[in-house]
């Protein structure tokens, strides 16, 4: 793919070299301290701070003292948790000049502002962190060199698609592994099934085991597209978690409780904005022909329901939050919470966790974000309501800090429509 020379092209246009890289960061000096006041803080892990002060040091949140002074930001009546965590996202998608689903062939330029843009809106949404599906390194590069907004980015360069033999030997399928790793991926990920309806396995169990265990001697988790009986494999094969899920069983969902697999299914996010935006994903690769045939997502969405409804009940089962984003998607990723509470009896902590602490610690970061607590990174962001007493909350994000950063900091009943998109 071309994505690395398109996003070159963009730094280019905006002129902004290696040399001058630096003069455009947004590092905050190590010494400066900012304090927040506030009245409810949902600290990531399930706990509850009432009428307290958050203190951060440079980047990091460096004490909880309700008397710290002088207070920066006073955000007393809103809802303060750590910036949430999309386990799974395609930064990189977006829809064309013609108005379609763009495929590789777009412009390039075009291609690169869109997914800087896609990054922006994310980030404006209250997601300070998100893994990437598939696209090069850079662009999450960019970010985490404060050239551009957006979020904390970890993705998977190129993703193994499972074809069957063709799709290698293990061995072959190794190397691949190794050849992500050294690209500079953050994960493995994996489609171990074809498409959600009837998709068959798509690798045999002996190519699975070589693509998980391969990956975990390199040190990188494994992100498995998995529906039906690739569930049980890749659960088998001792793969870091299972994307979909569609058709797992209770047995197979016990499975996964059991190995501690992370489970990352949806509730609804995804197959709303293909029906909102049928006419654009119409009769490109891999969508229907006909807008009629979009009716097909409408039958899979009591599905999600069902097997999201199923899945809350498996003790110990790790249900982190994914929403899948694609175009259309990007910066209404919070819409997957009120999906979740509303049409599968989610408890609203429990789905604010998933998005915090577990999703933290699915990503293997639970020591550097996804909580409010001393010695944790400044991602803190707040809500115009609380989503306890009524999720919708989730919609108002006034206020984003990622890294000590702010980025976003408006007045309660003004959130700005950013890029088209009303988070
Ligand atoms: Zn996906």
């Amino acid at each position: 793919m071309q994505f690395a020379k398109i996003f070159l092209c963009l730094l280019s246009i905006l002129g902004i070299d290696a040399l001058g890289l630096r003069s455009f960061s947004q590092t905050p000096a190590p010494s400066q301290r900012i304090v927040i006041a506030a009245s409810a803080v949902l600290d990531g892990r399930g706990g509850v701070l009432r009428d307290t002060r958050i203190v951060i040091e440079g980047s990091k949140i460096v004490a909880i003292d309700p008397k710290a002074v002088p207070v920066d930001y006073d955000l007393r009546g809103l809802t303060i948790l750590p910036g949430w965590i999309d386990a799974h996202v395609h930064i990189a998608w977006f829809f064309g000049k013609d108005g379609k689903l763009a495929g590789t062939g777009g412009i390039a330029e075009d291609a690169a502002y869109a997914a800087a843009s896609n990054a922006w809106v994310t980030l404006m949404a209250g997601f300070t962190t998100v893994q990437d599906m598939g696209s090069p390194t850079t662009m999450r590069d960019a970010i985490a060199n404060d050239m551009l907004p957006g979020p904390r980015i970890l993705t998977a360069v190129e993703p193994l698609m499972g074809r069957g033999e063709q799709t290698g030997t293990p061995d072959e399928i190794r190397a691949f592994v190794r050849k992500q790793q050294k690209a500079g991926a953050d994960l493995i990920k994996i489609y171990a099934s074809g498409g959600m309806r009837q998709g068959r396995m798509t690798l045999s169990h002996e190519q699975l085991d070589a693509a998980c265990d391969e990956a975990k001697k390199q040190g990188l988790r494994t992100l498995v597209h998995a529906y039906r009986d690739a569930v049980r494999a890749t659960t088998l094969a001792g793969c870091t978690e299972v994307e979909h899920g569609l058709g797992a069983t209770d047995d197979d969902l016990k499975l996964m409780a059991e190995k501690g697999t992370y489970f990352d299914p949806q509730a609804g996010l995804l197959l709303e904005t293909y029906l909102l935006n049928r006419a654009k994903y119409v009769g490109t690769p891999f969508y229907p022909a006909t807008e009629e045939g979009f009716a097909v997502f409408q039958e899979i969405l009591p599905m999600n329901h069902e097997l999201m409804l199923r899945a809350l009940k498996i003790p110990g089962l790790k249900i982190v939050f994914g929403t899948d984003a694609v175009a259309g998607a990007h910066g209404r990723n919070a819409e997957e919470f009120i999906d979740r509470v509303r049409d599968c009896g989610n408890d609203p902590m429990a789905a604010m966790v998933s998005a915090n602490s577990l999703g933290a610690e699915a990503l293997g970061m639970a020591d550097q974000i996804g909580s409010i607590a001393p010695g944790l990174q400044a991602d803190i962001i707040a809500l115009d309501g609380d989503p306890m007493k009524d999720i919708t909350a989730v919609r108002r994000v006034v206020f984003v800090m990622k890294g000590g950063i702010v980025y976003k900091n408006v007045a309660r009943g003004a959130i700005p429509v950013y890029a088209g998109v009303q988070p």
